[in-house]
């Protein structure tokens, strides 16, 4: 079965395809800029013992994401995608009356609108073959909201109520639609934080620590099998605790 993971050379994306590939999945593999980061994560898959390839495009614009699912279907290992993870993302991150209208475009497009792009692509071939498993990271501030991150919550929460209607839409064809809403995970993306700002959001997570980009991926990976049939339109927060009600 094969699984296409956006965003996948680097952080949460490459320990998805990691533990994809642990479970049987050959993964292809989707990059944008770090070619040396996909092909070393190539080599990675490869050694598990399943096929992997890697595919440059820029999610965000849907030209290059349709030419990424022709190139996926015509690869030699290639054919329907059974598993899509949305896990492209970037922040732009300021308050609100210093965001600039490219800060708020560029988040959504890649955050919200390559889901969009890489979904409706992807259940065209899982509707005929009436299998298949979407997973698109969100985040616990697509729940809960985050000052100096107005366009990121807001294409956080849009990936919400986008898997929850592609769910609803879809779960008569077999196919699944759930969100991962990870916590403060230790990646690039938040490497960049302020040591006062990490400090901080500490305070708020009960675990009393950061989280791994596995303990994510192993969320992913039980949504993208087949033991996680009867569940679809759901969002699991990984995030120790952070968000509990
Ligand atoms: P990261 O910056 O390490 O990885 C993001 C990946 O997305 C990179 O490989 C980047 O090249 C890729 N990417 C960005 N724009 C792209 C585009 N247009 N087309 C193709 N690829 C693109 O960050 P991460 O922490 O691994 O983030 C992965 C996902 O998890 C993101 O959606 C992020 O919003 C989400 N997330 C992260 C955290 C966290 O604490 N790290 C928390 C909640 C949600």
């Amino acid at each position: 079965m094969l699984a296409l993971v956006t965003g996948a050379s680097k952080g949460i994306g490459r320990a998805i395809t990691l533990e994809l590939a642990k479970n049987g999945f050959d993964v292809a593999i989707n990059y944008n800029r770090s070619e040396n980061d996909a092909l070393s994560l190539r080599d990675e898959v490869l050694k598990l013992g399943v096929n992997a390839e890697i595919f440059k495009a820029d999610v965000s614009v849907q030209e290059e994401a349709a030419k990424m699912f022709a190139d996926v279907k015509a690869s030699p290992f290639g054919g329907t995608v059974s598993v899509l993870v949305n896990n492209a993302g970037i922040t732009r991150d300021t308050l609100l009356m210093r965001m600039k209208p490219d800060d708020w475009l560029s988040v959504i497009n890649t955050n919200l609108n390559a889901a969009f792009y890489c979904t409706q692509l992807a259940v065209k071939d899982m509707a005929k073959a009436r299998y298949g498993r979407i997973i698109s990271i969100s985040s616990v501030v697509g729940l809960i909201g985050n000052a100096g991150q107005c366009n990121y919550s807001a294409s956080k929460a849009g990936i919400i109520g986008f898997t929850k209607s592609v769910a609803r839409e879809y779960a008569g064809r077999g196919i699944t639609a759930n969100a991962i809403a990870p916590g403060f995970i230790d990646t690039s993306m938040t490497d960049i934080l302020k040591p006062e700002v990490k400090a901080e959001i500490l305070k708020s997570i009960p675990a009393g620590r950061i989280g791994d980009a596995e303990e994510v991926a192993r969320a992913v990976a039980f949504f993208a099998s087949e033991k996680s049939s009867y569940i679809t339109g759901q969002v699991l927060a990984v995030d120790g605790g952070m968000t509990m009600v």
